[in-house]
């Protein structure tokens, strides 16, 4: 990655999710031109983009026409083939390069990049064959086996409390190459967004607290309420060391427990903006995105600073559904007549249980006060979690 490129370049996004639409609208405020790049005549990004090229990420005639179009491409999904940010990355700046994008999909690869790095992470078994389910440590019982690649939002995971559960999990994922590891005692979920630029200027937002349920992101505090500031420091401190470590240029998101002990250990990471940093947008001078167009682009990074108290609350498909399964709208008049309350929705046609739908930031002065007003939102929309 070399120069810079000013507004009135366009830019190009592998992958047309909410997190591209958030990208190019951050692009195009800056007076960026935007493209897209995805299969699906009706992504969320690719119908806010100037250009939509609609093919598969491995299309070779897809992957030509974005380049003749971009100055600069960047991803927003971390399943894009890596080889696809290969053909990319040999004729345009690419940024995440393939190589950390390679390492962030496949979670033994992550595992032993976090160890590199000295960062703590569950211990854990690679299984790729039946005989390595039978032989596994029973120090790793019970745990959680989880597909290497491809997995996301709890999707591509079975518990398994013995080494019986373990061969039956590892056939009902497929018989595809697992990491099981052990399942930890948590206390907390956080995760820590950071960008790093070619420069090996690194800046990152403030640790953020996530609340999961059924393996999906549900609410999001900012400042984390309940993160001693030394455990944060150390978050803060171990995702720019594996940053640095892959010599990543771009947006970086590392998901931390910490466990009962207090102790801090890293989950996995993601290559690009991350869901728990959406409150960024609302509440931080610069948003993860605007950094992932400063990184993608050569242009200056700068510390955000966070003005507002937020909390994060995700908007699934359940929402649009009522307890009796007829389909319904969501209140969001009722929502957004509470103070503070900044609504993103994603553009998506179809509502299905657990899929993204949007998402709604609550800032306020405090963080109590943003809580309350959650507390409020959450009620009016029938949302779990608070
Ligand atoms: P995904 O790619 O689906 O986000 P994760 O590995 O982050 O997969 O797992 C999803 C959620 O499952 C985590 O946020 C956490 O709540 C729970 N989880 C994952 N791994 C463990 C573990 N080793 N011990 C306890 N809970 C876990
Ligand atoms: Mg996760």
């Amino acid at each position: 990655m070399s120069g810079r490129l000013l507004p009135g370049a366009t830019l190009g996004v592998m992958g047309g999710g909410q997190l591209g639409r958030m990208f190019v609208q951050s692009a195009q405020a800056m007076g960026y031109f935007t493209a897209v790049l995805d299969p699906d005549p009706t992504s969320p990004a690719g119908m806010v983009a100037h250009y939509h090229v609609q093919a598969d990420y491995l299309d070779e005639q897809g992957l030509a026409q974005l380049m003749q179009r971009c100055a600069a491409i960047t991803t927003e999904f971390e399943n894009v083939p890596a080889s696809a940010l290969v053909t990319l990355g040999a004729h345009r700046p690419t940024a995440p390069g393939a190589d950390a994008v390679e390492i962030c999909q496949d979670r033994a690869l992550e595992k032993a990049q976090f160890r590199r790095c000295e960062v703590p992470c569950a211990p854990h078994a690679l299984i790729e064959t039946l005989a390595q389910a039978e032989a596994v440590s029973p120090e790793l019982l019970p745990g959680i086996l989880k597909t290497a690649r491809l997995g996301y939002d709890g999707k591509g995971q079975v518990g398994a409390a013995d080494l019986a559960g373990l061969q039956a999990a590892w056939l009902a994922l497929g018989s595809v190459p697992c990491v099981l590891e052990k399942r930890l005692p948590l206390h907390r979920e956080l995760s820590v967004i950071i960008a790093r630029d070619a420069l090996d200027d690194v800046v990152h937002f403030p640790v953020q607290q996530n609340l999961h349920i059924d393996g999906i992101l549900s609410v999001t505090q900012v400042p984390a309420p309940d993160v001693p500031a030394e455990t944060q420091r150390q978050a803060i401190d171990a995702a720019g060391r594996i940053a640095r470590s892959m010599g990543y240029v771009g947006v970086l998101c590392v998901e931390f427990f910490v466990l009962d002990d207090g102790s801090l250990v890293a989950n996995e990471m993601a290559p690009r903006p991350h869901n728990s940093g959406h409150y960024s947008i609302d509440a931080c001078d610069l948003s993860q995105f605007d950094l992932q167009v400063r990184t993608l682009a050569g242009l200056p990074l700068v510390a955000p600073r966070q003005h507002s108290a937020a909390v994060m609350l995700n908007l699934l498909g359940d929402l649009w559904f009522t307890s009796g399964d007829v389909a319904r709208t969501p209140d969001w008049a009722g929502v957004l007549a509470l103070p503070g309350v900044h609504l993103h929705l994603y553009g998506k046609a179809n509502a299905r249980k657990g899929r993204k739908m949007g998402h709604l930031t609550v800032t306020a002065a405090d963080a109590s006060q943003a809580m309350a007003v959650a507390r409020q939102v959450a009620q009016r929309l029938g949302l779990p979690g608070l």
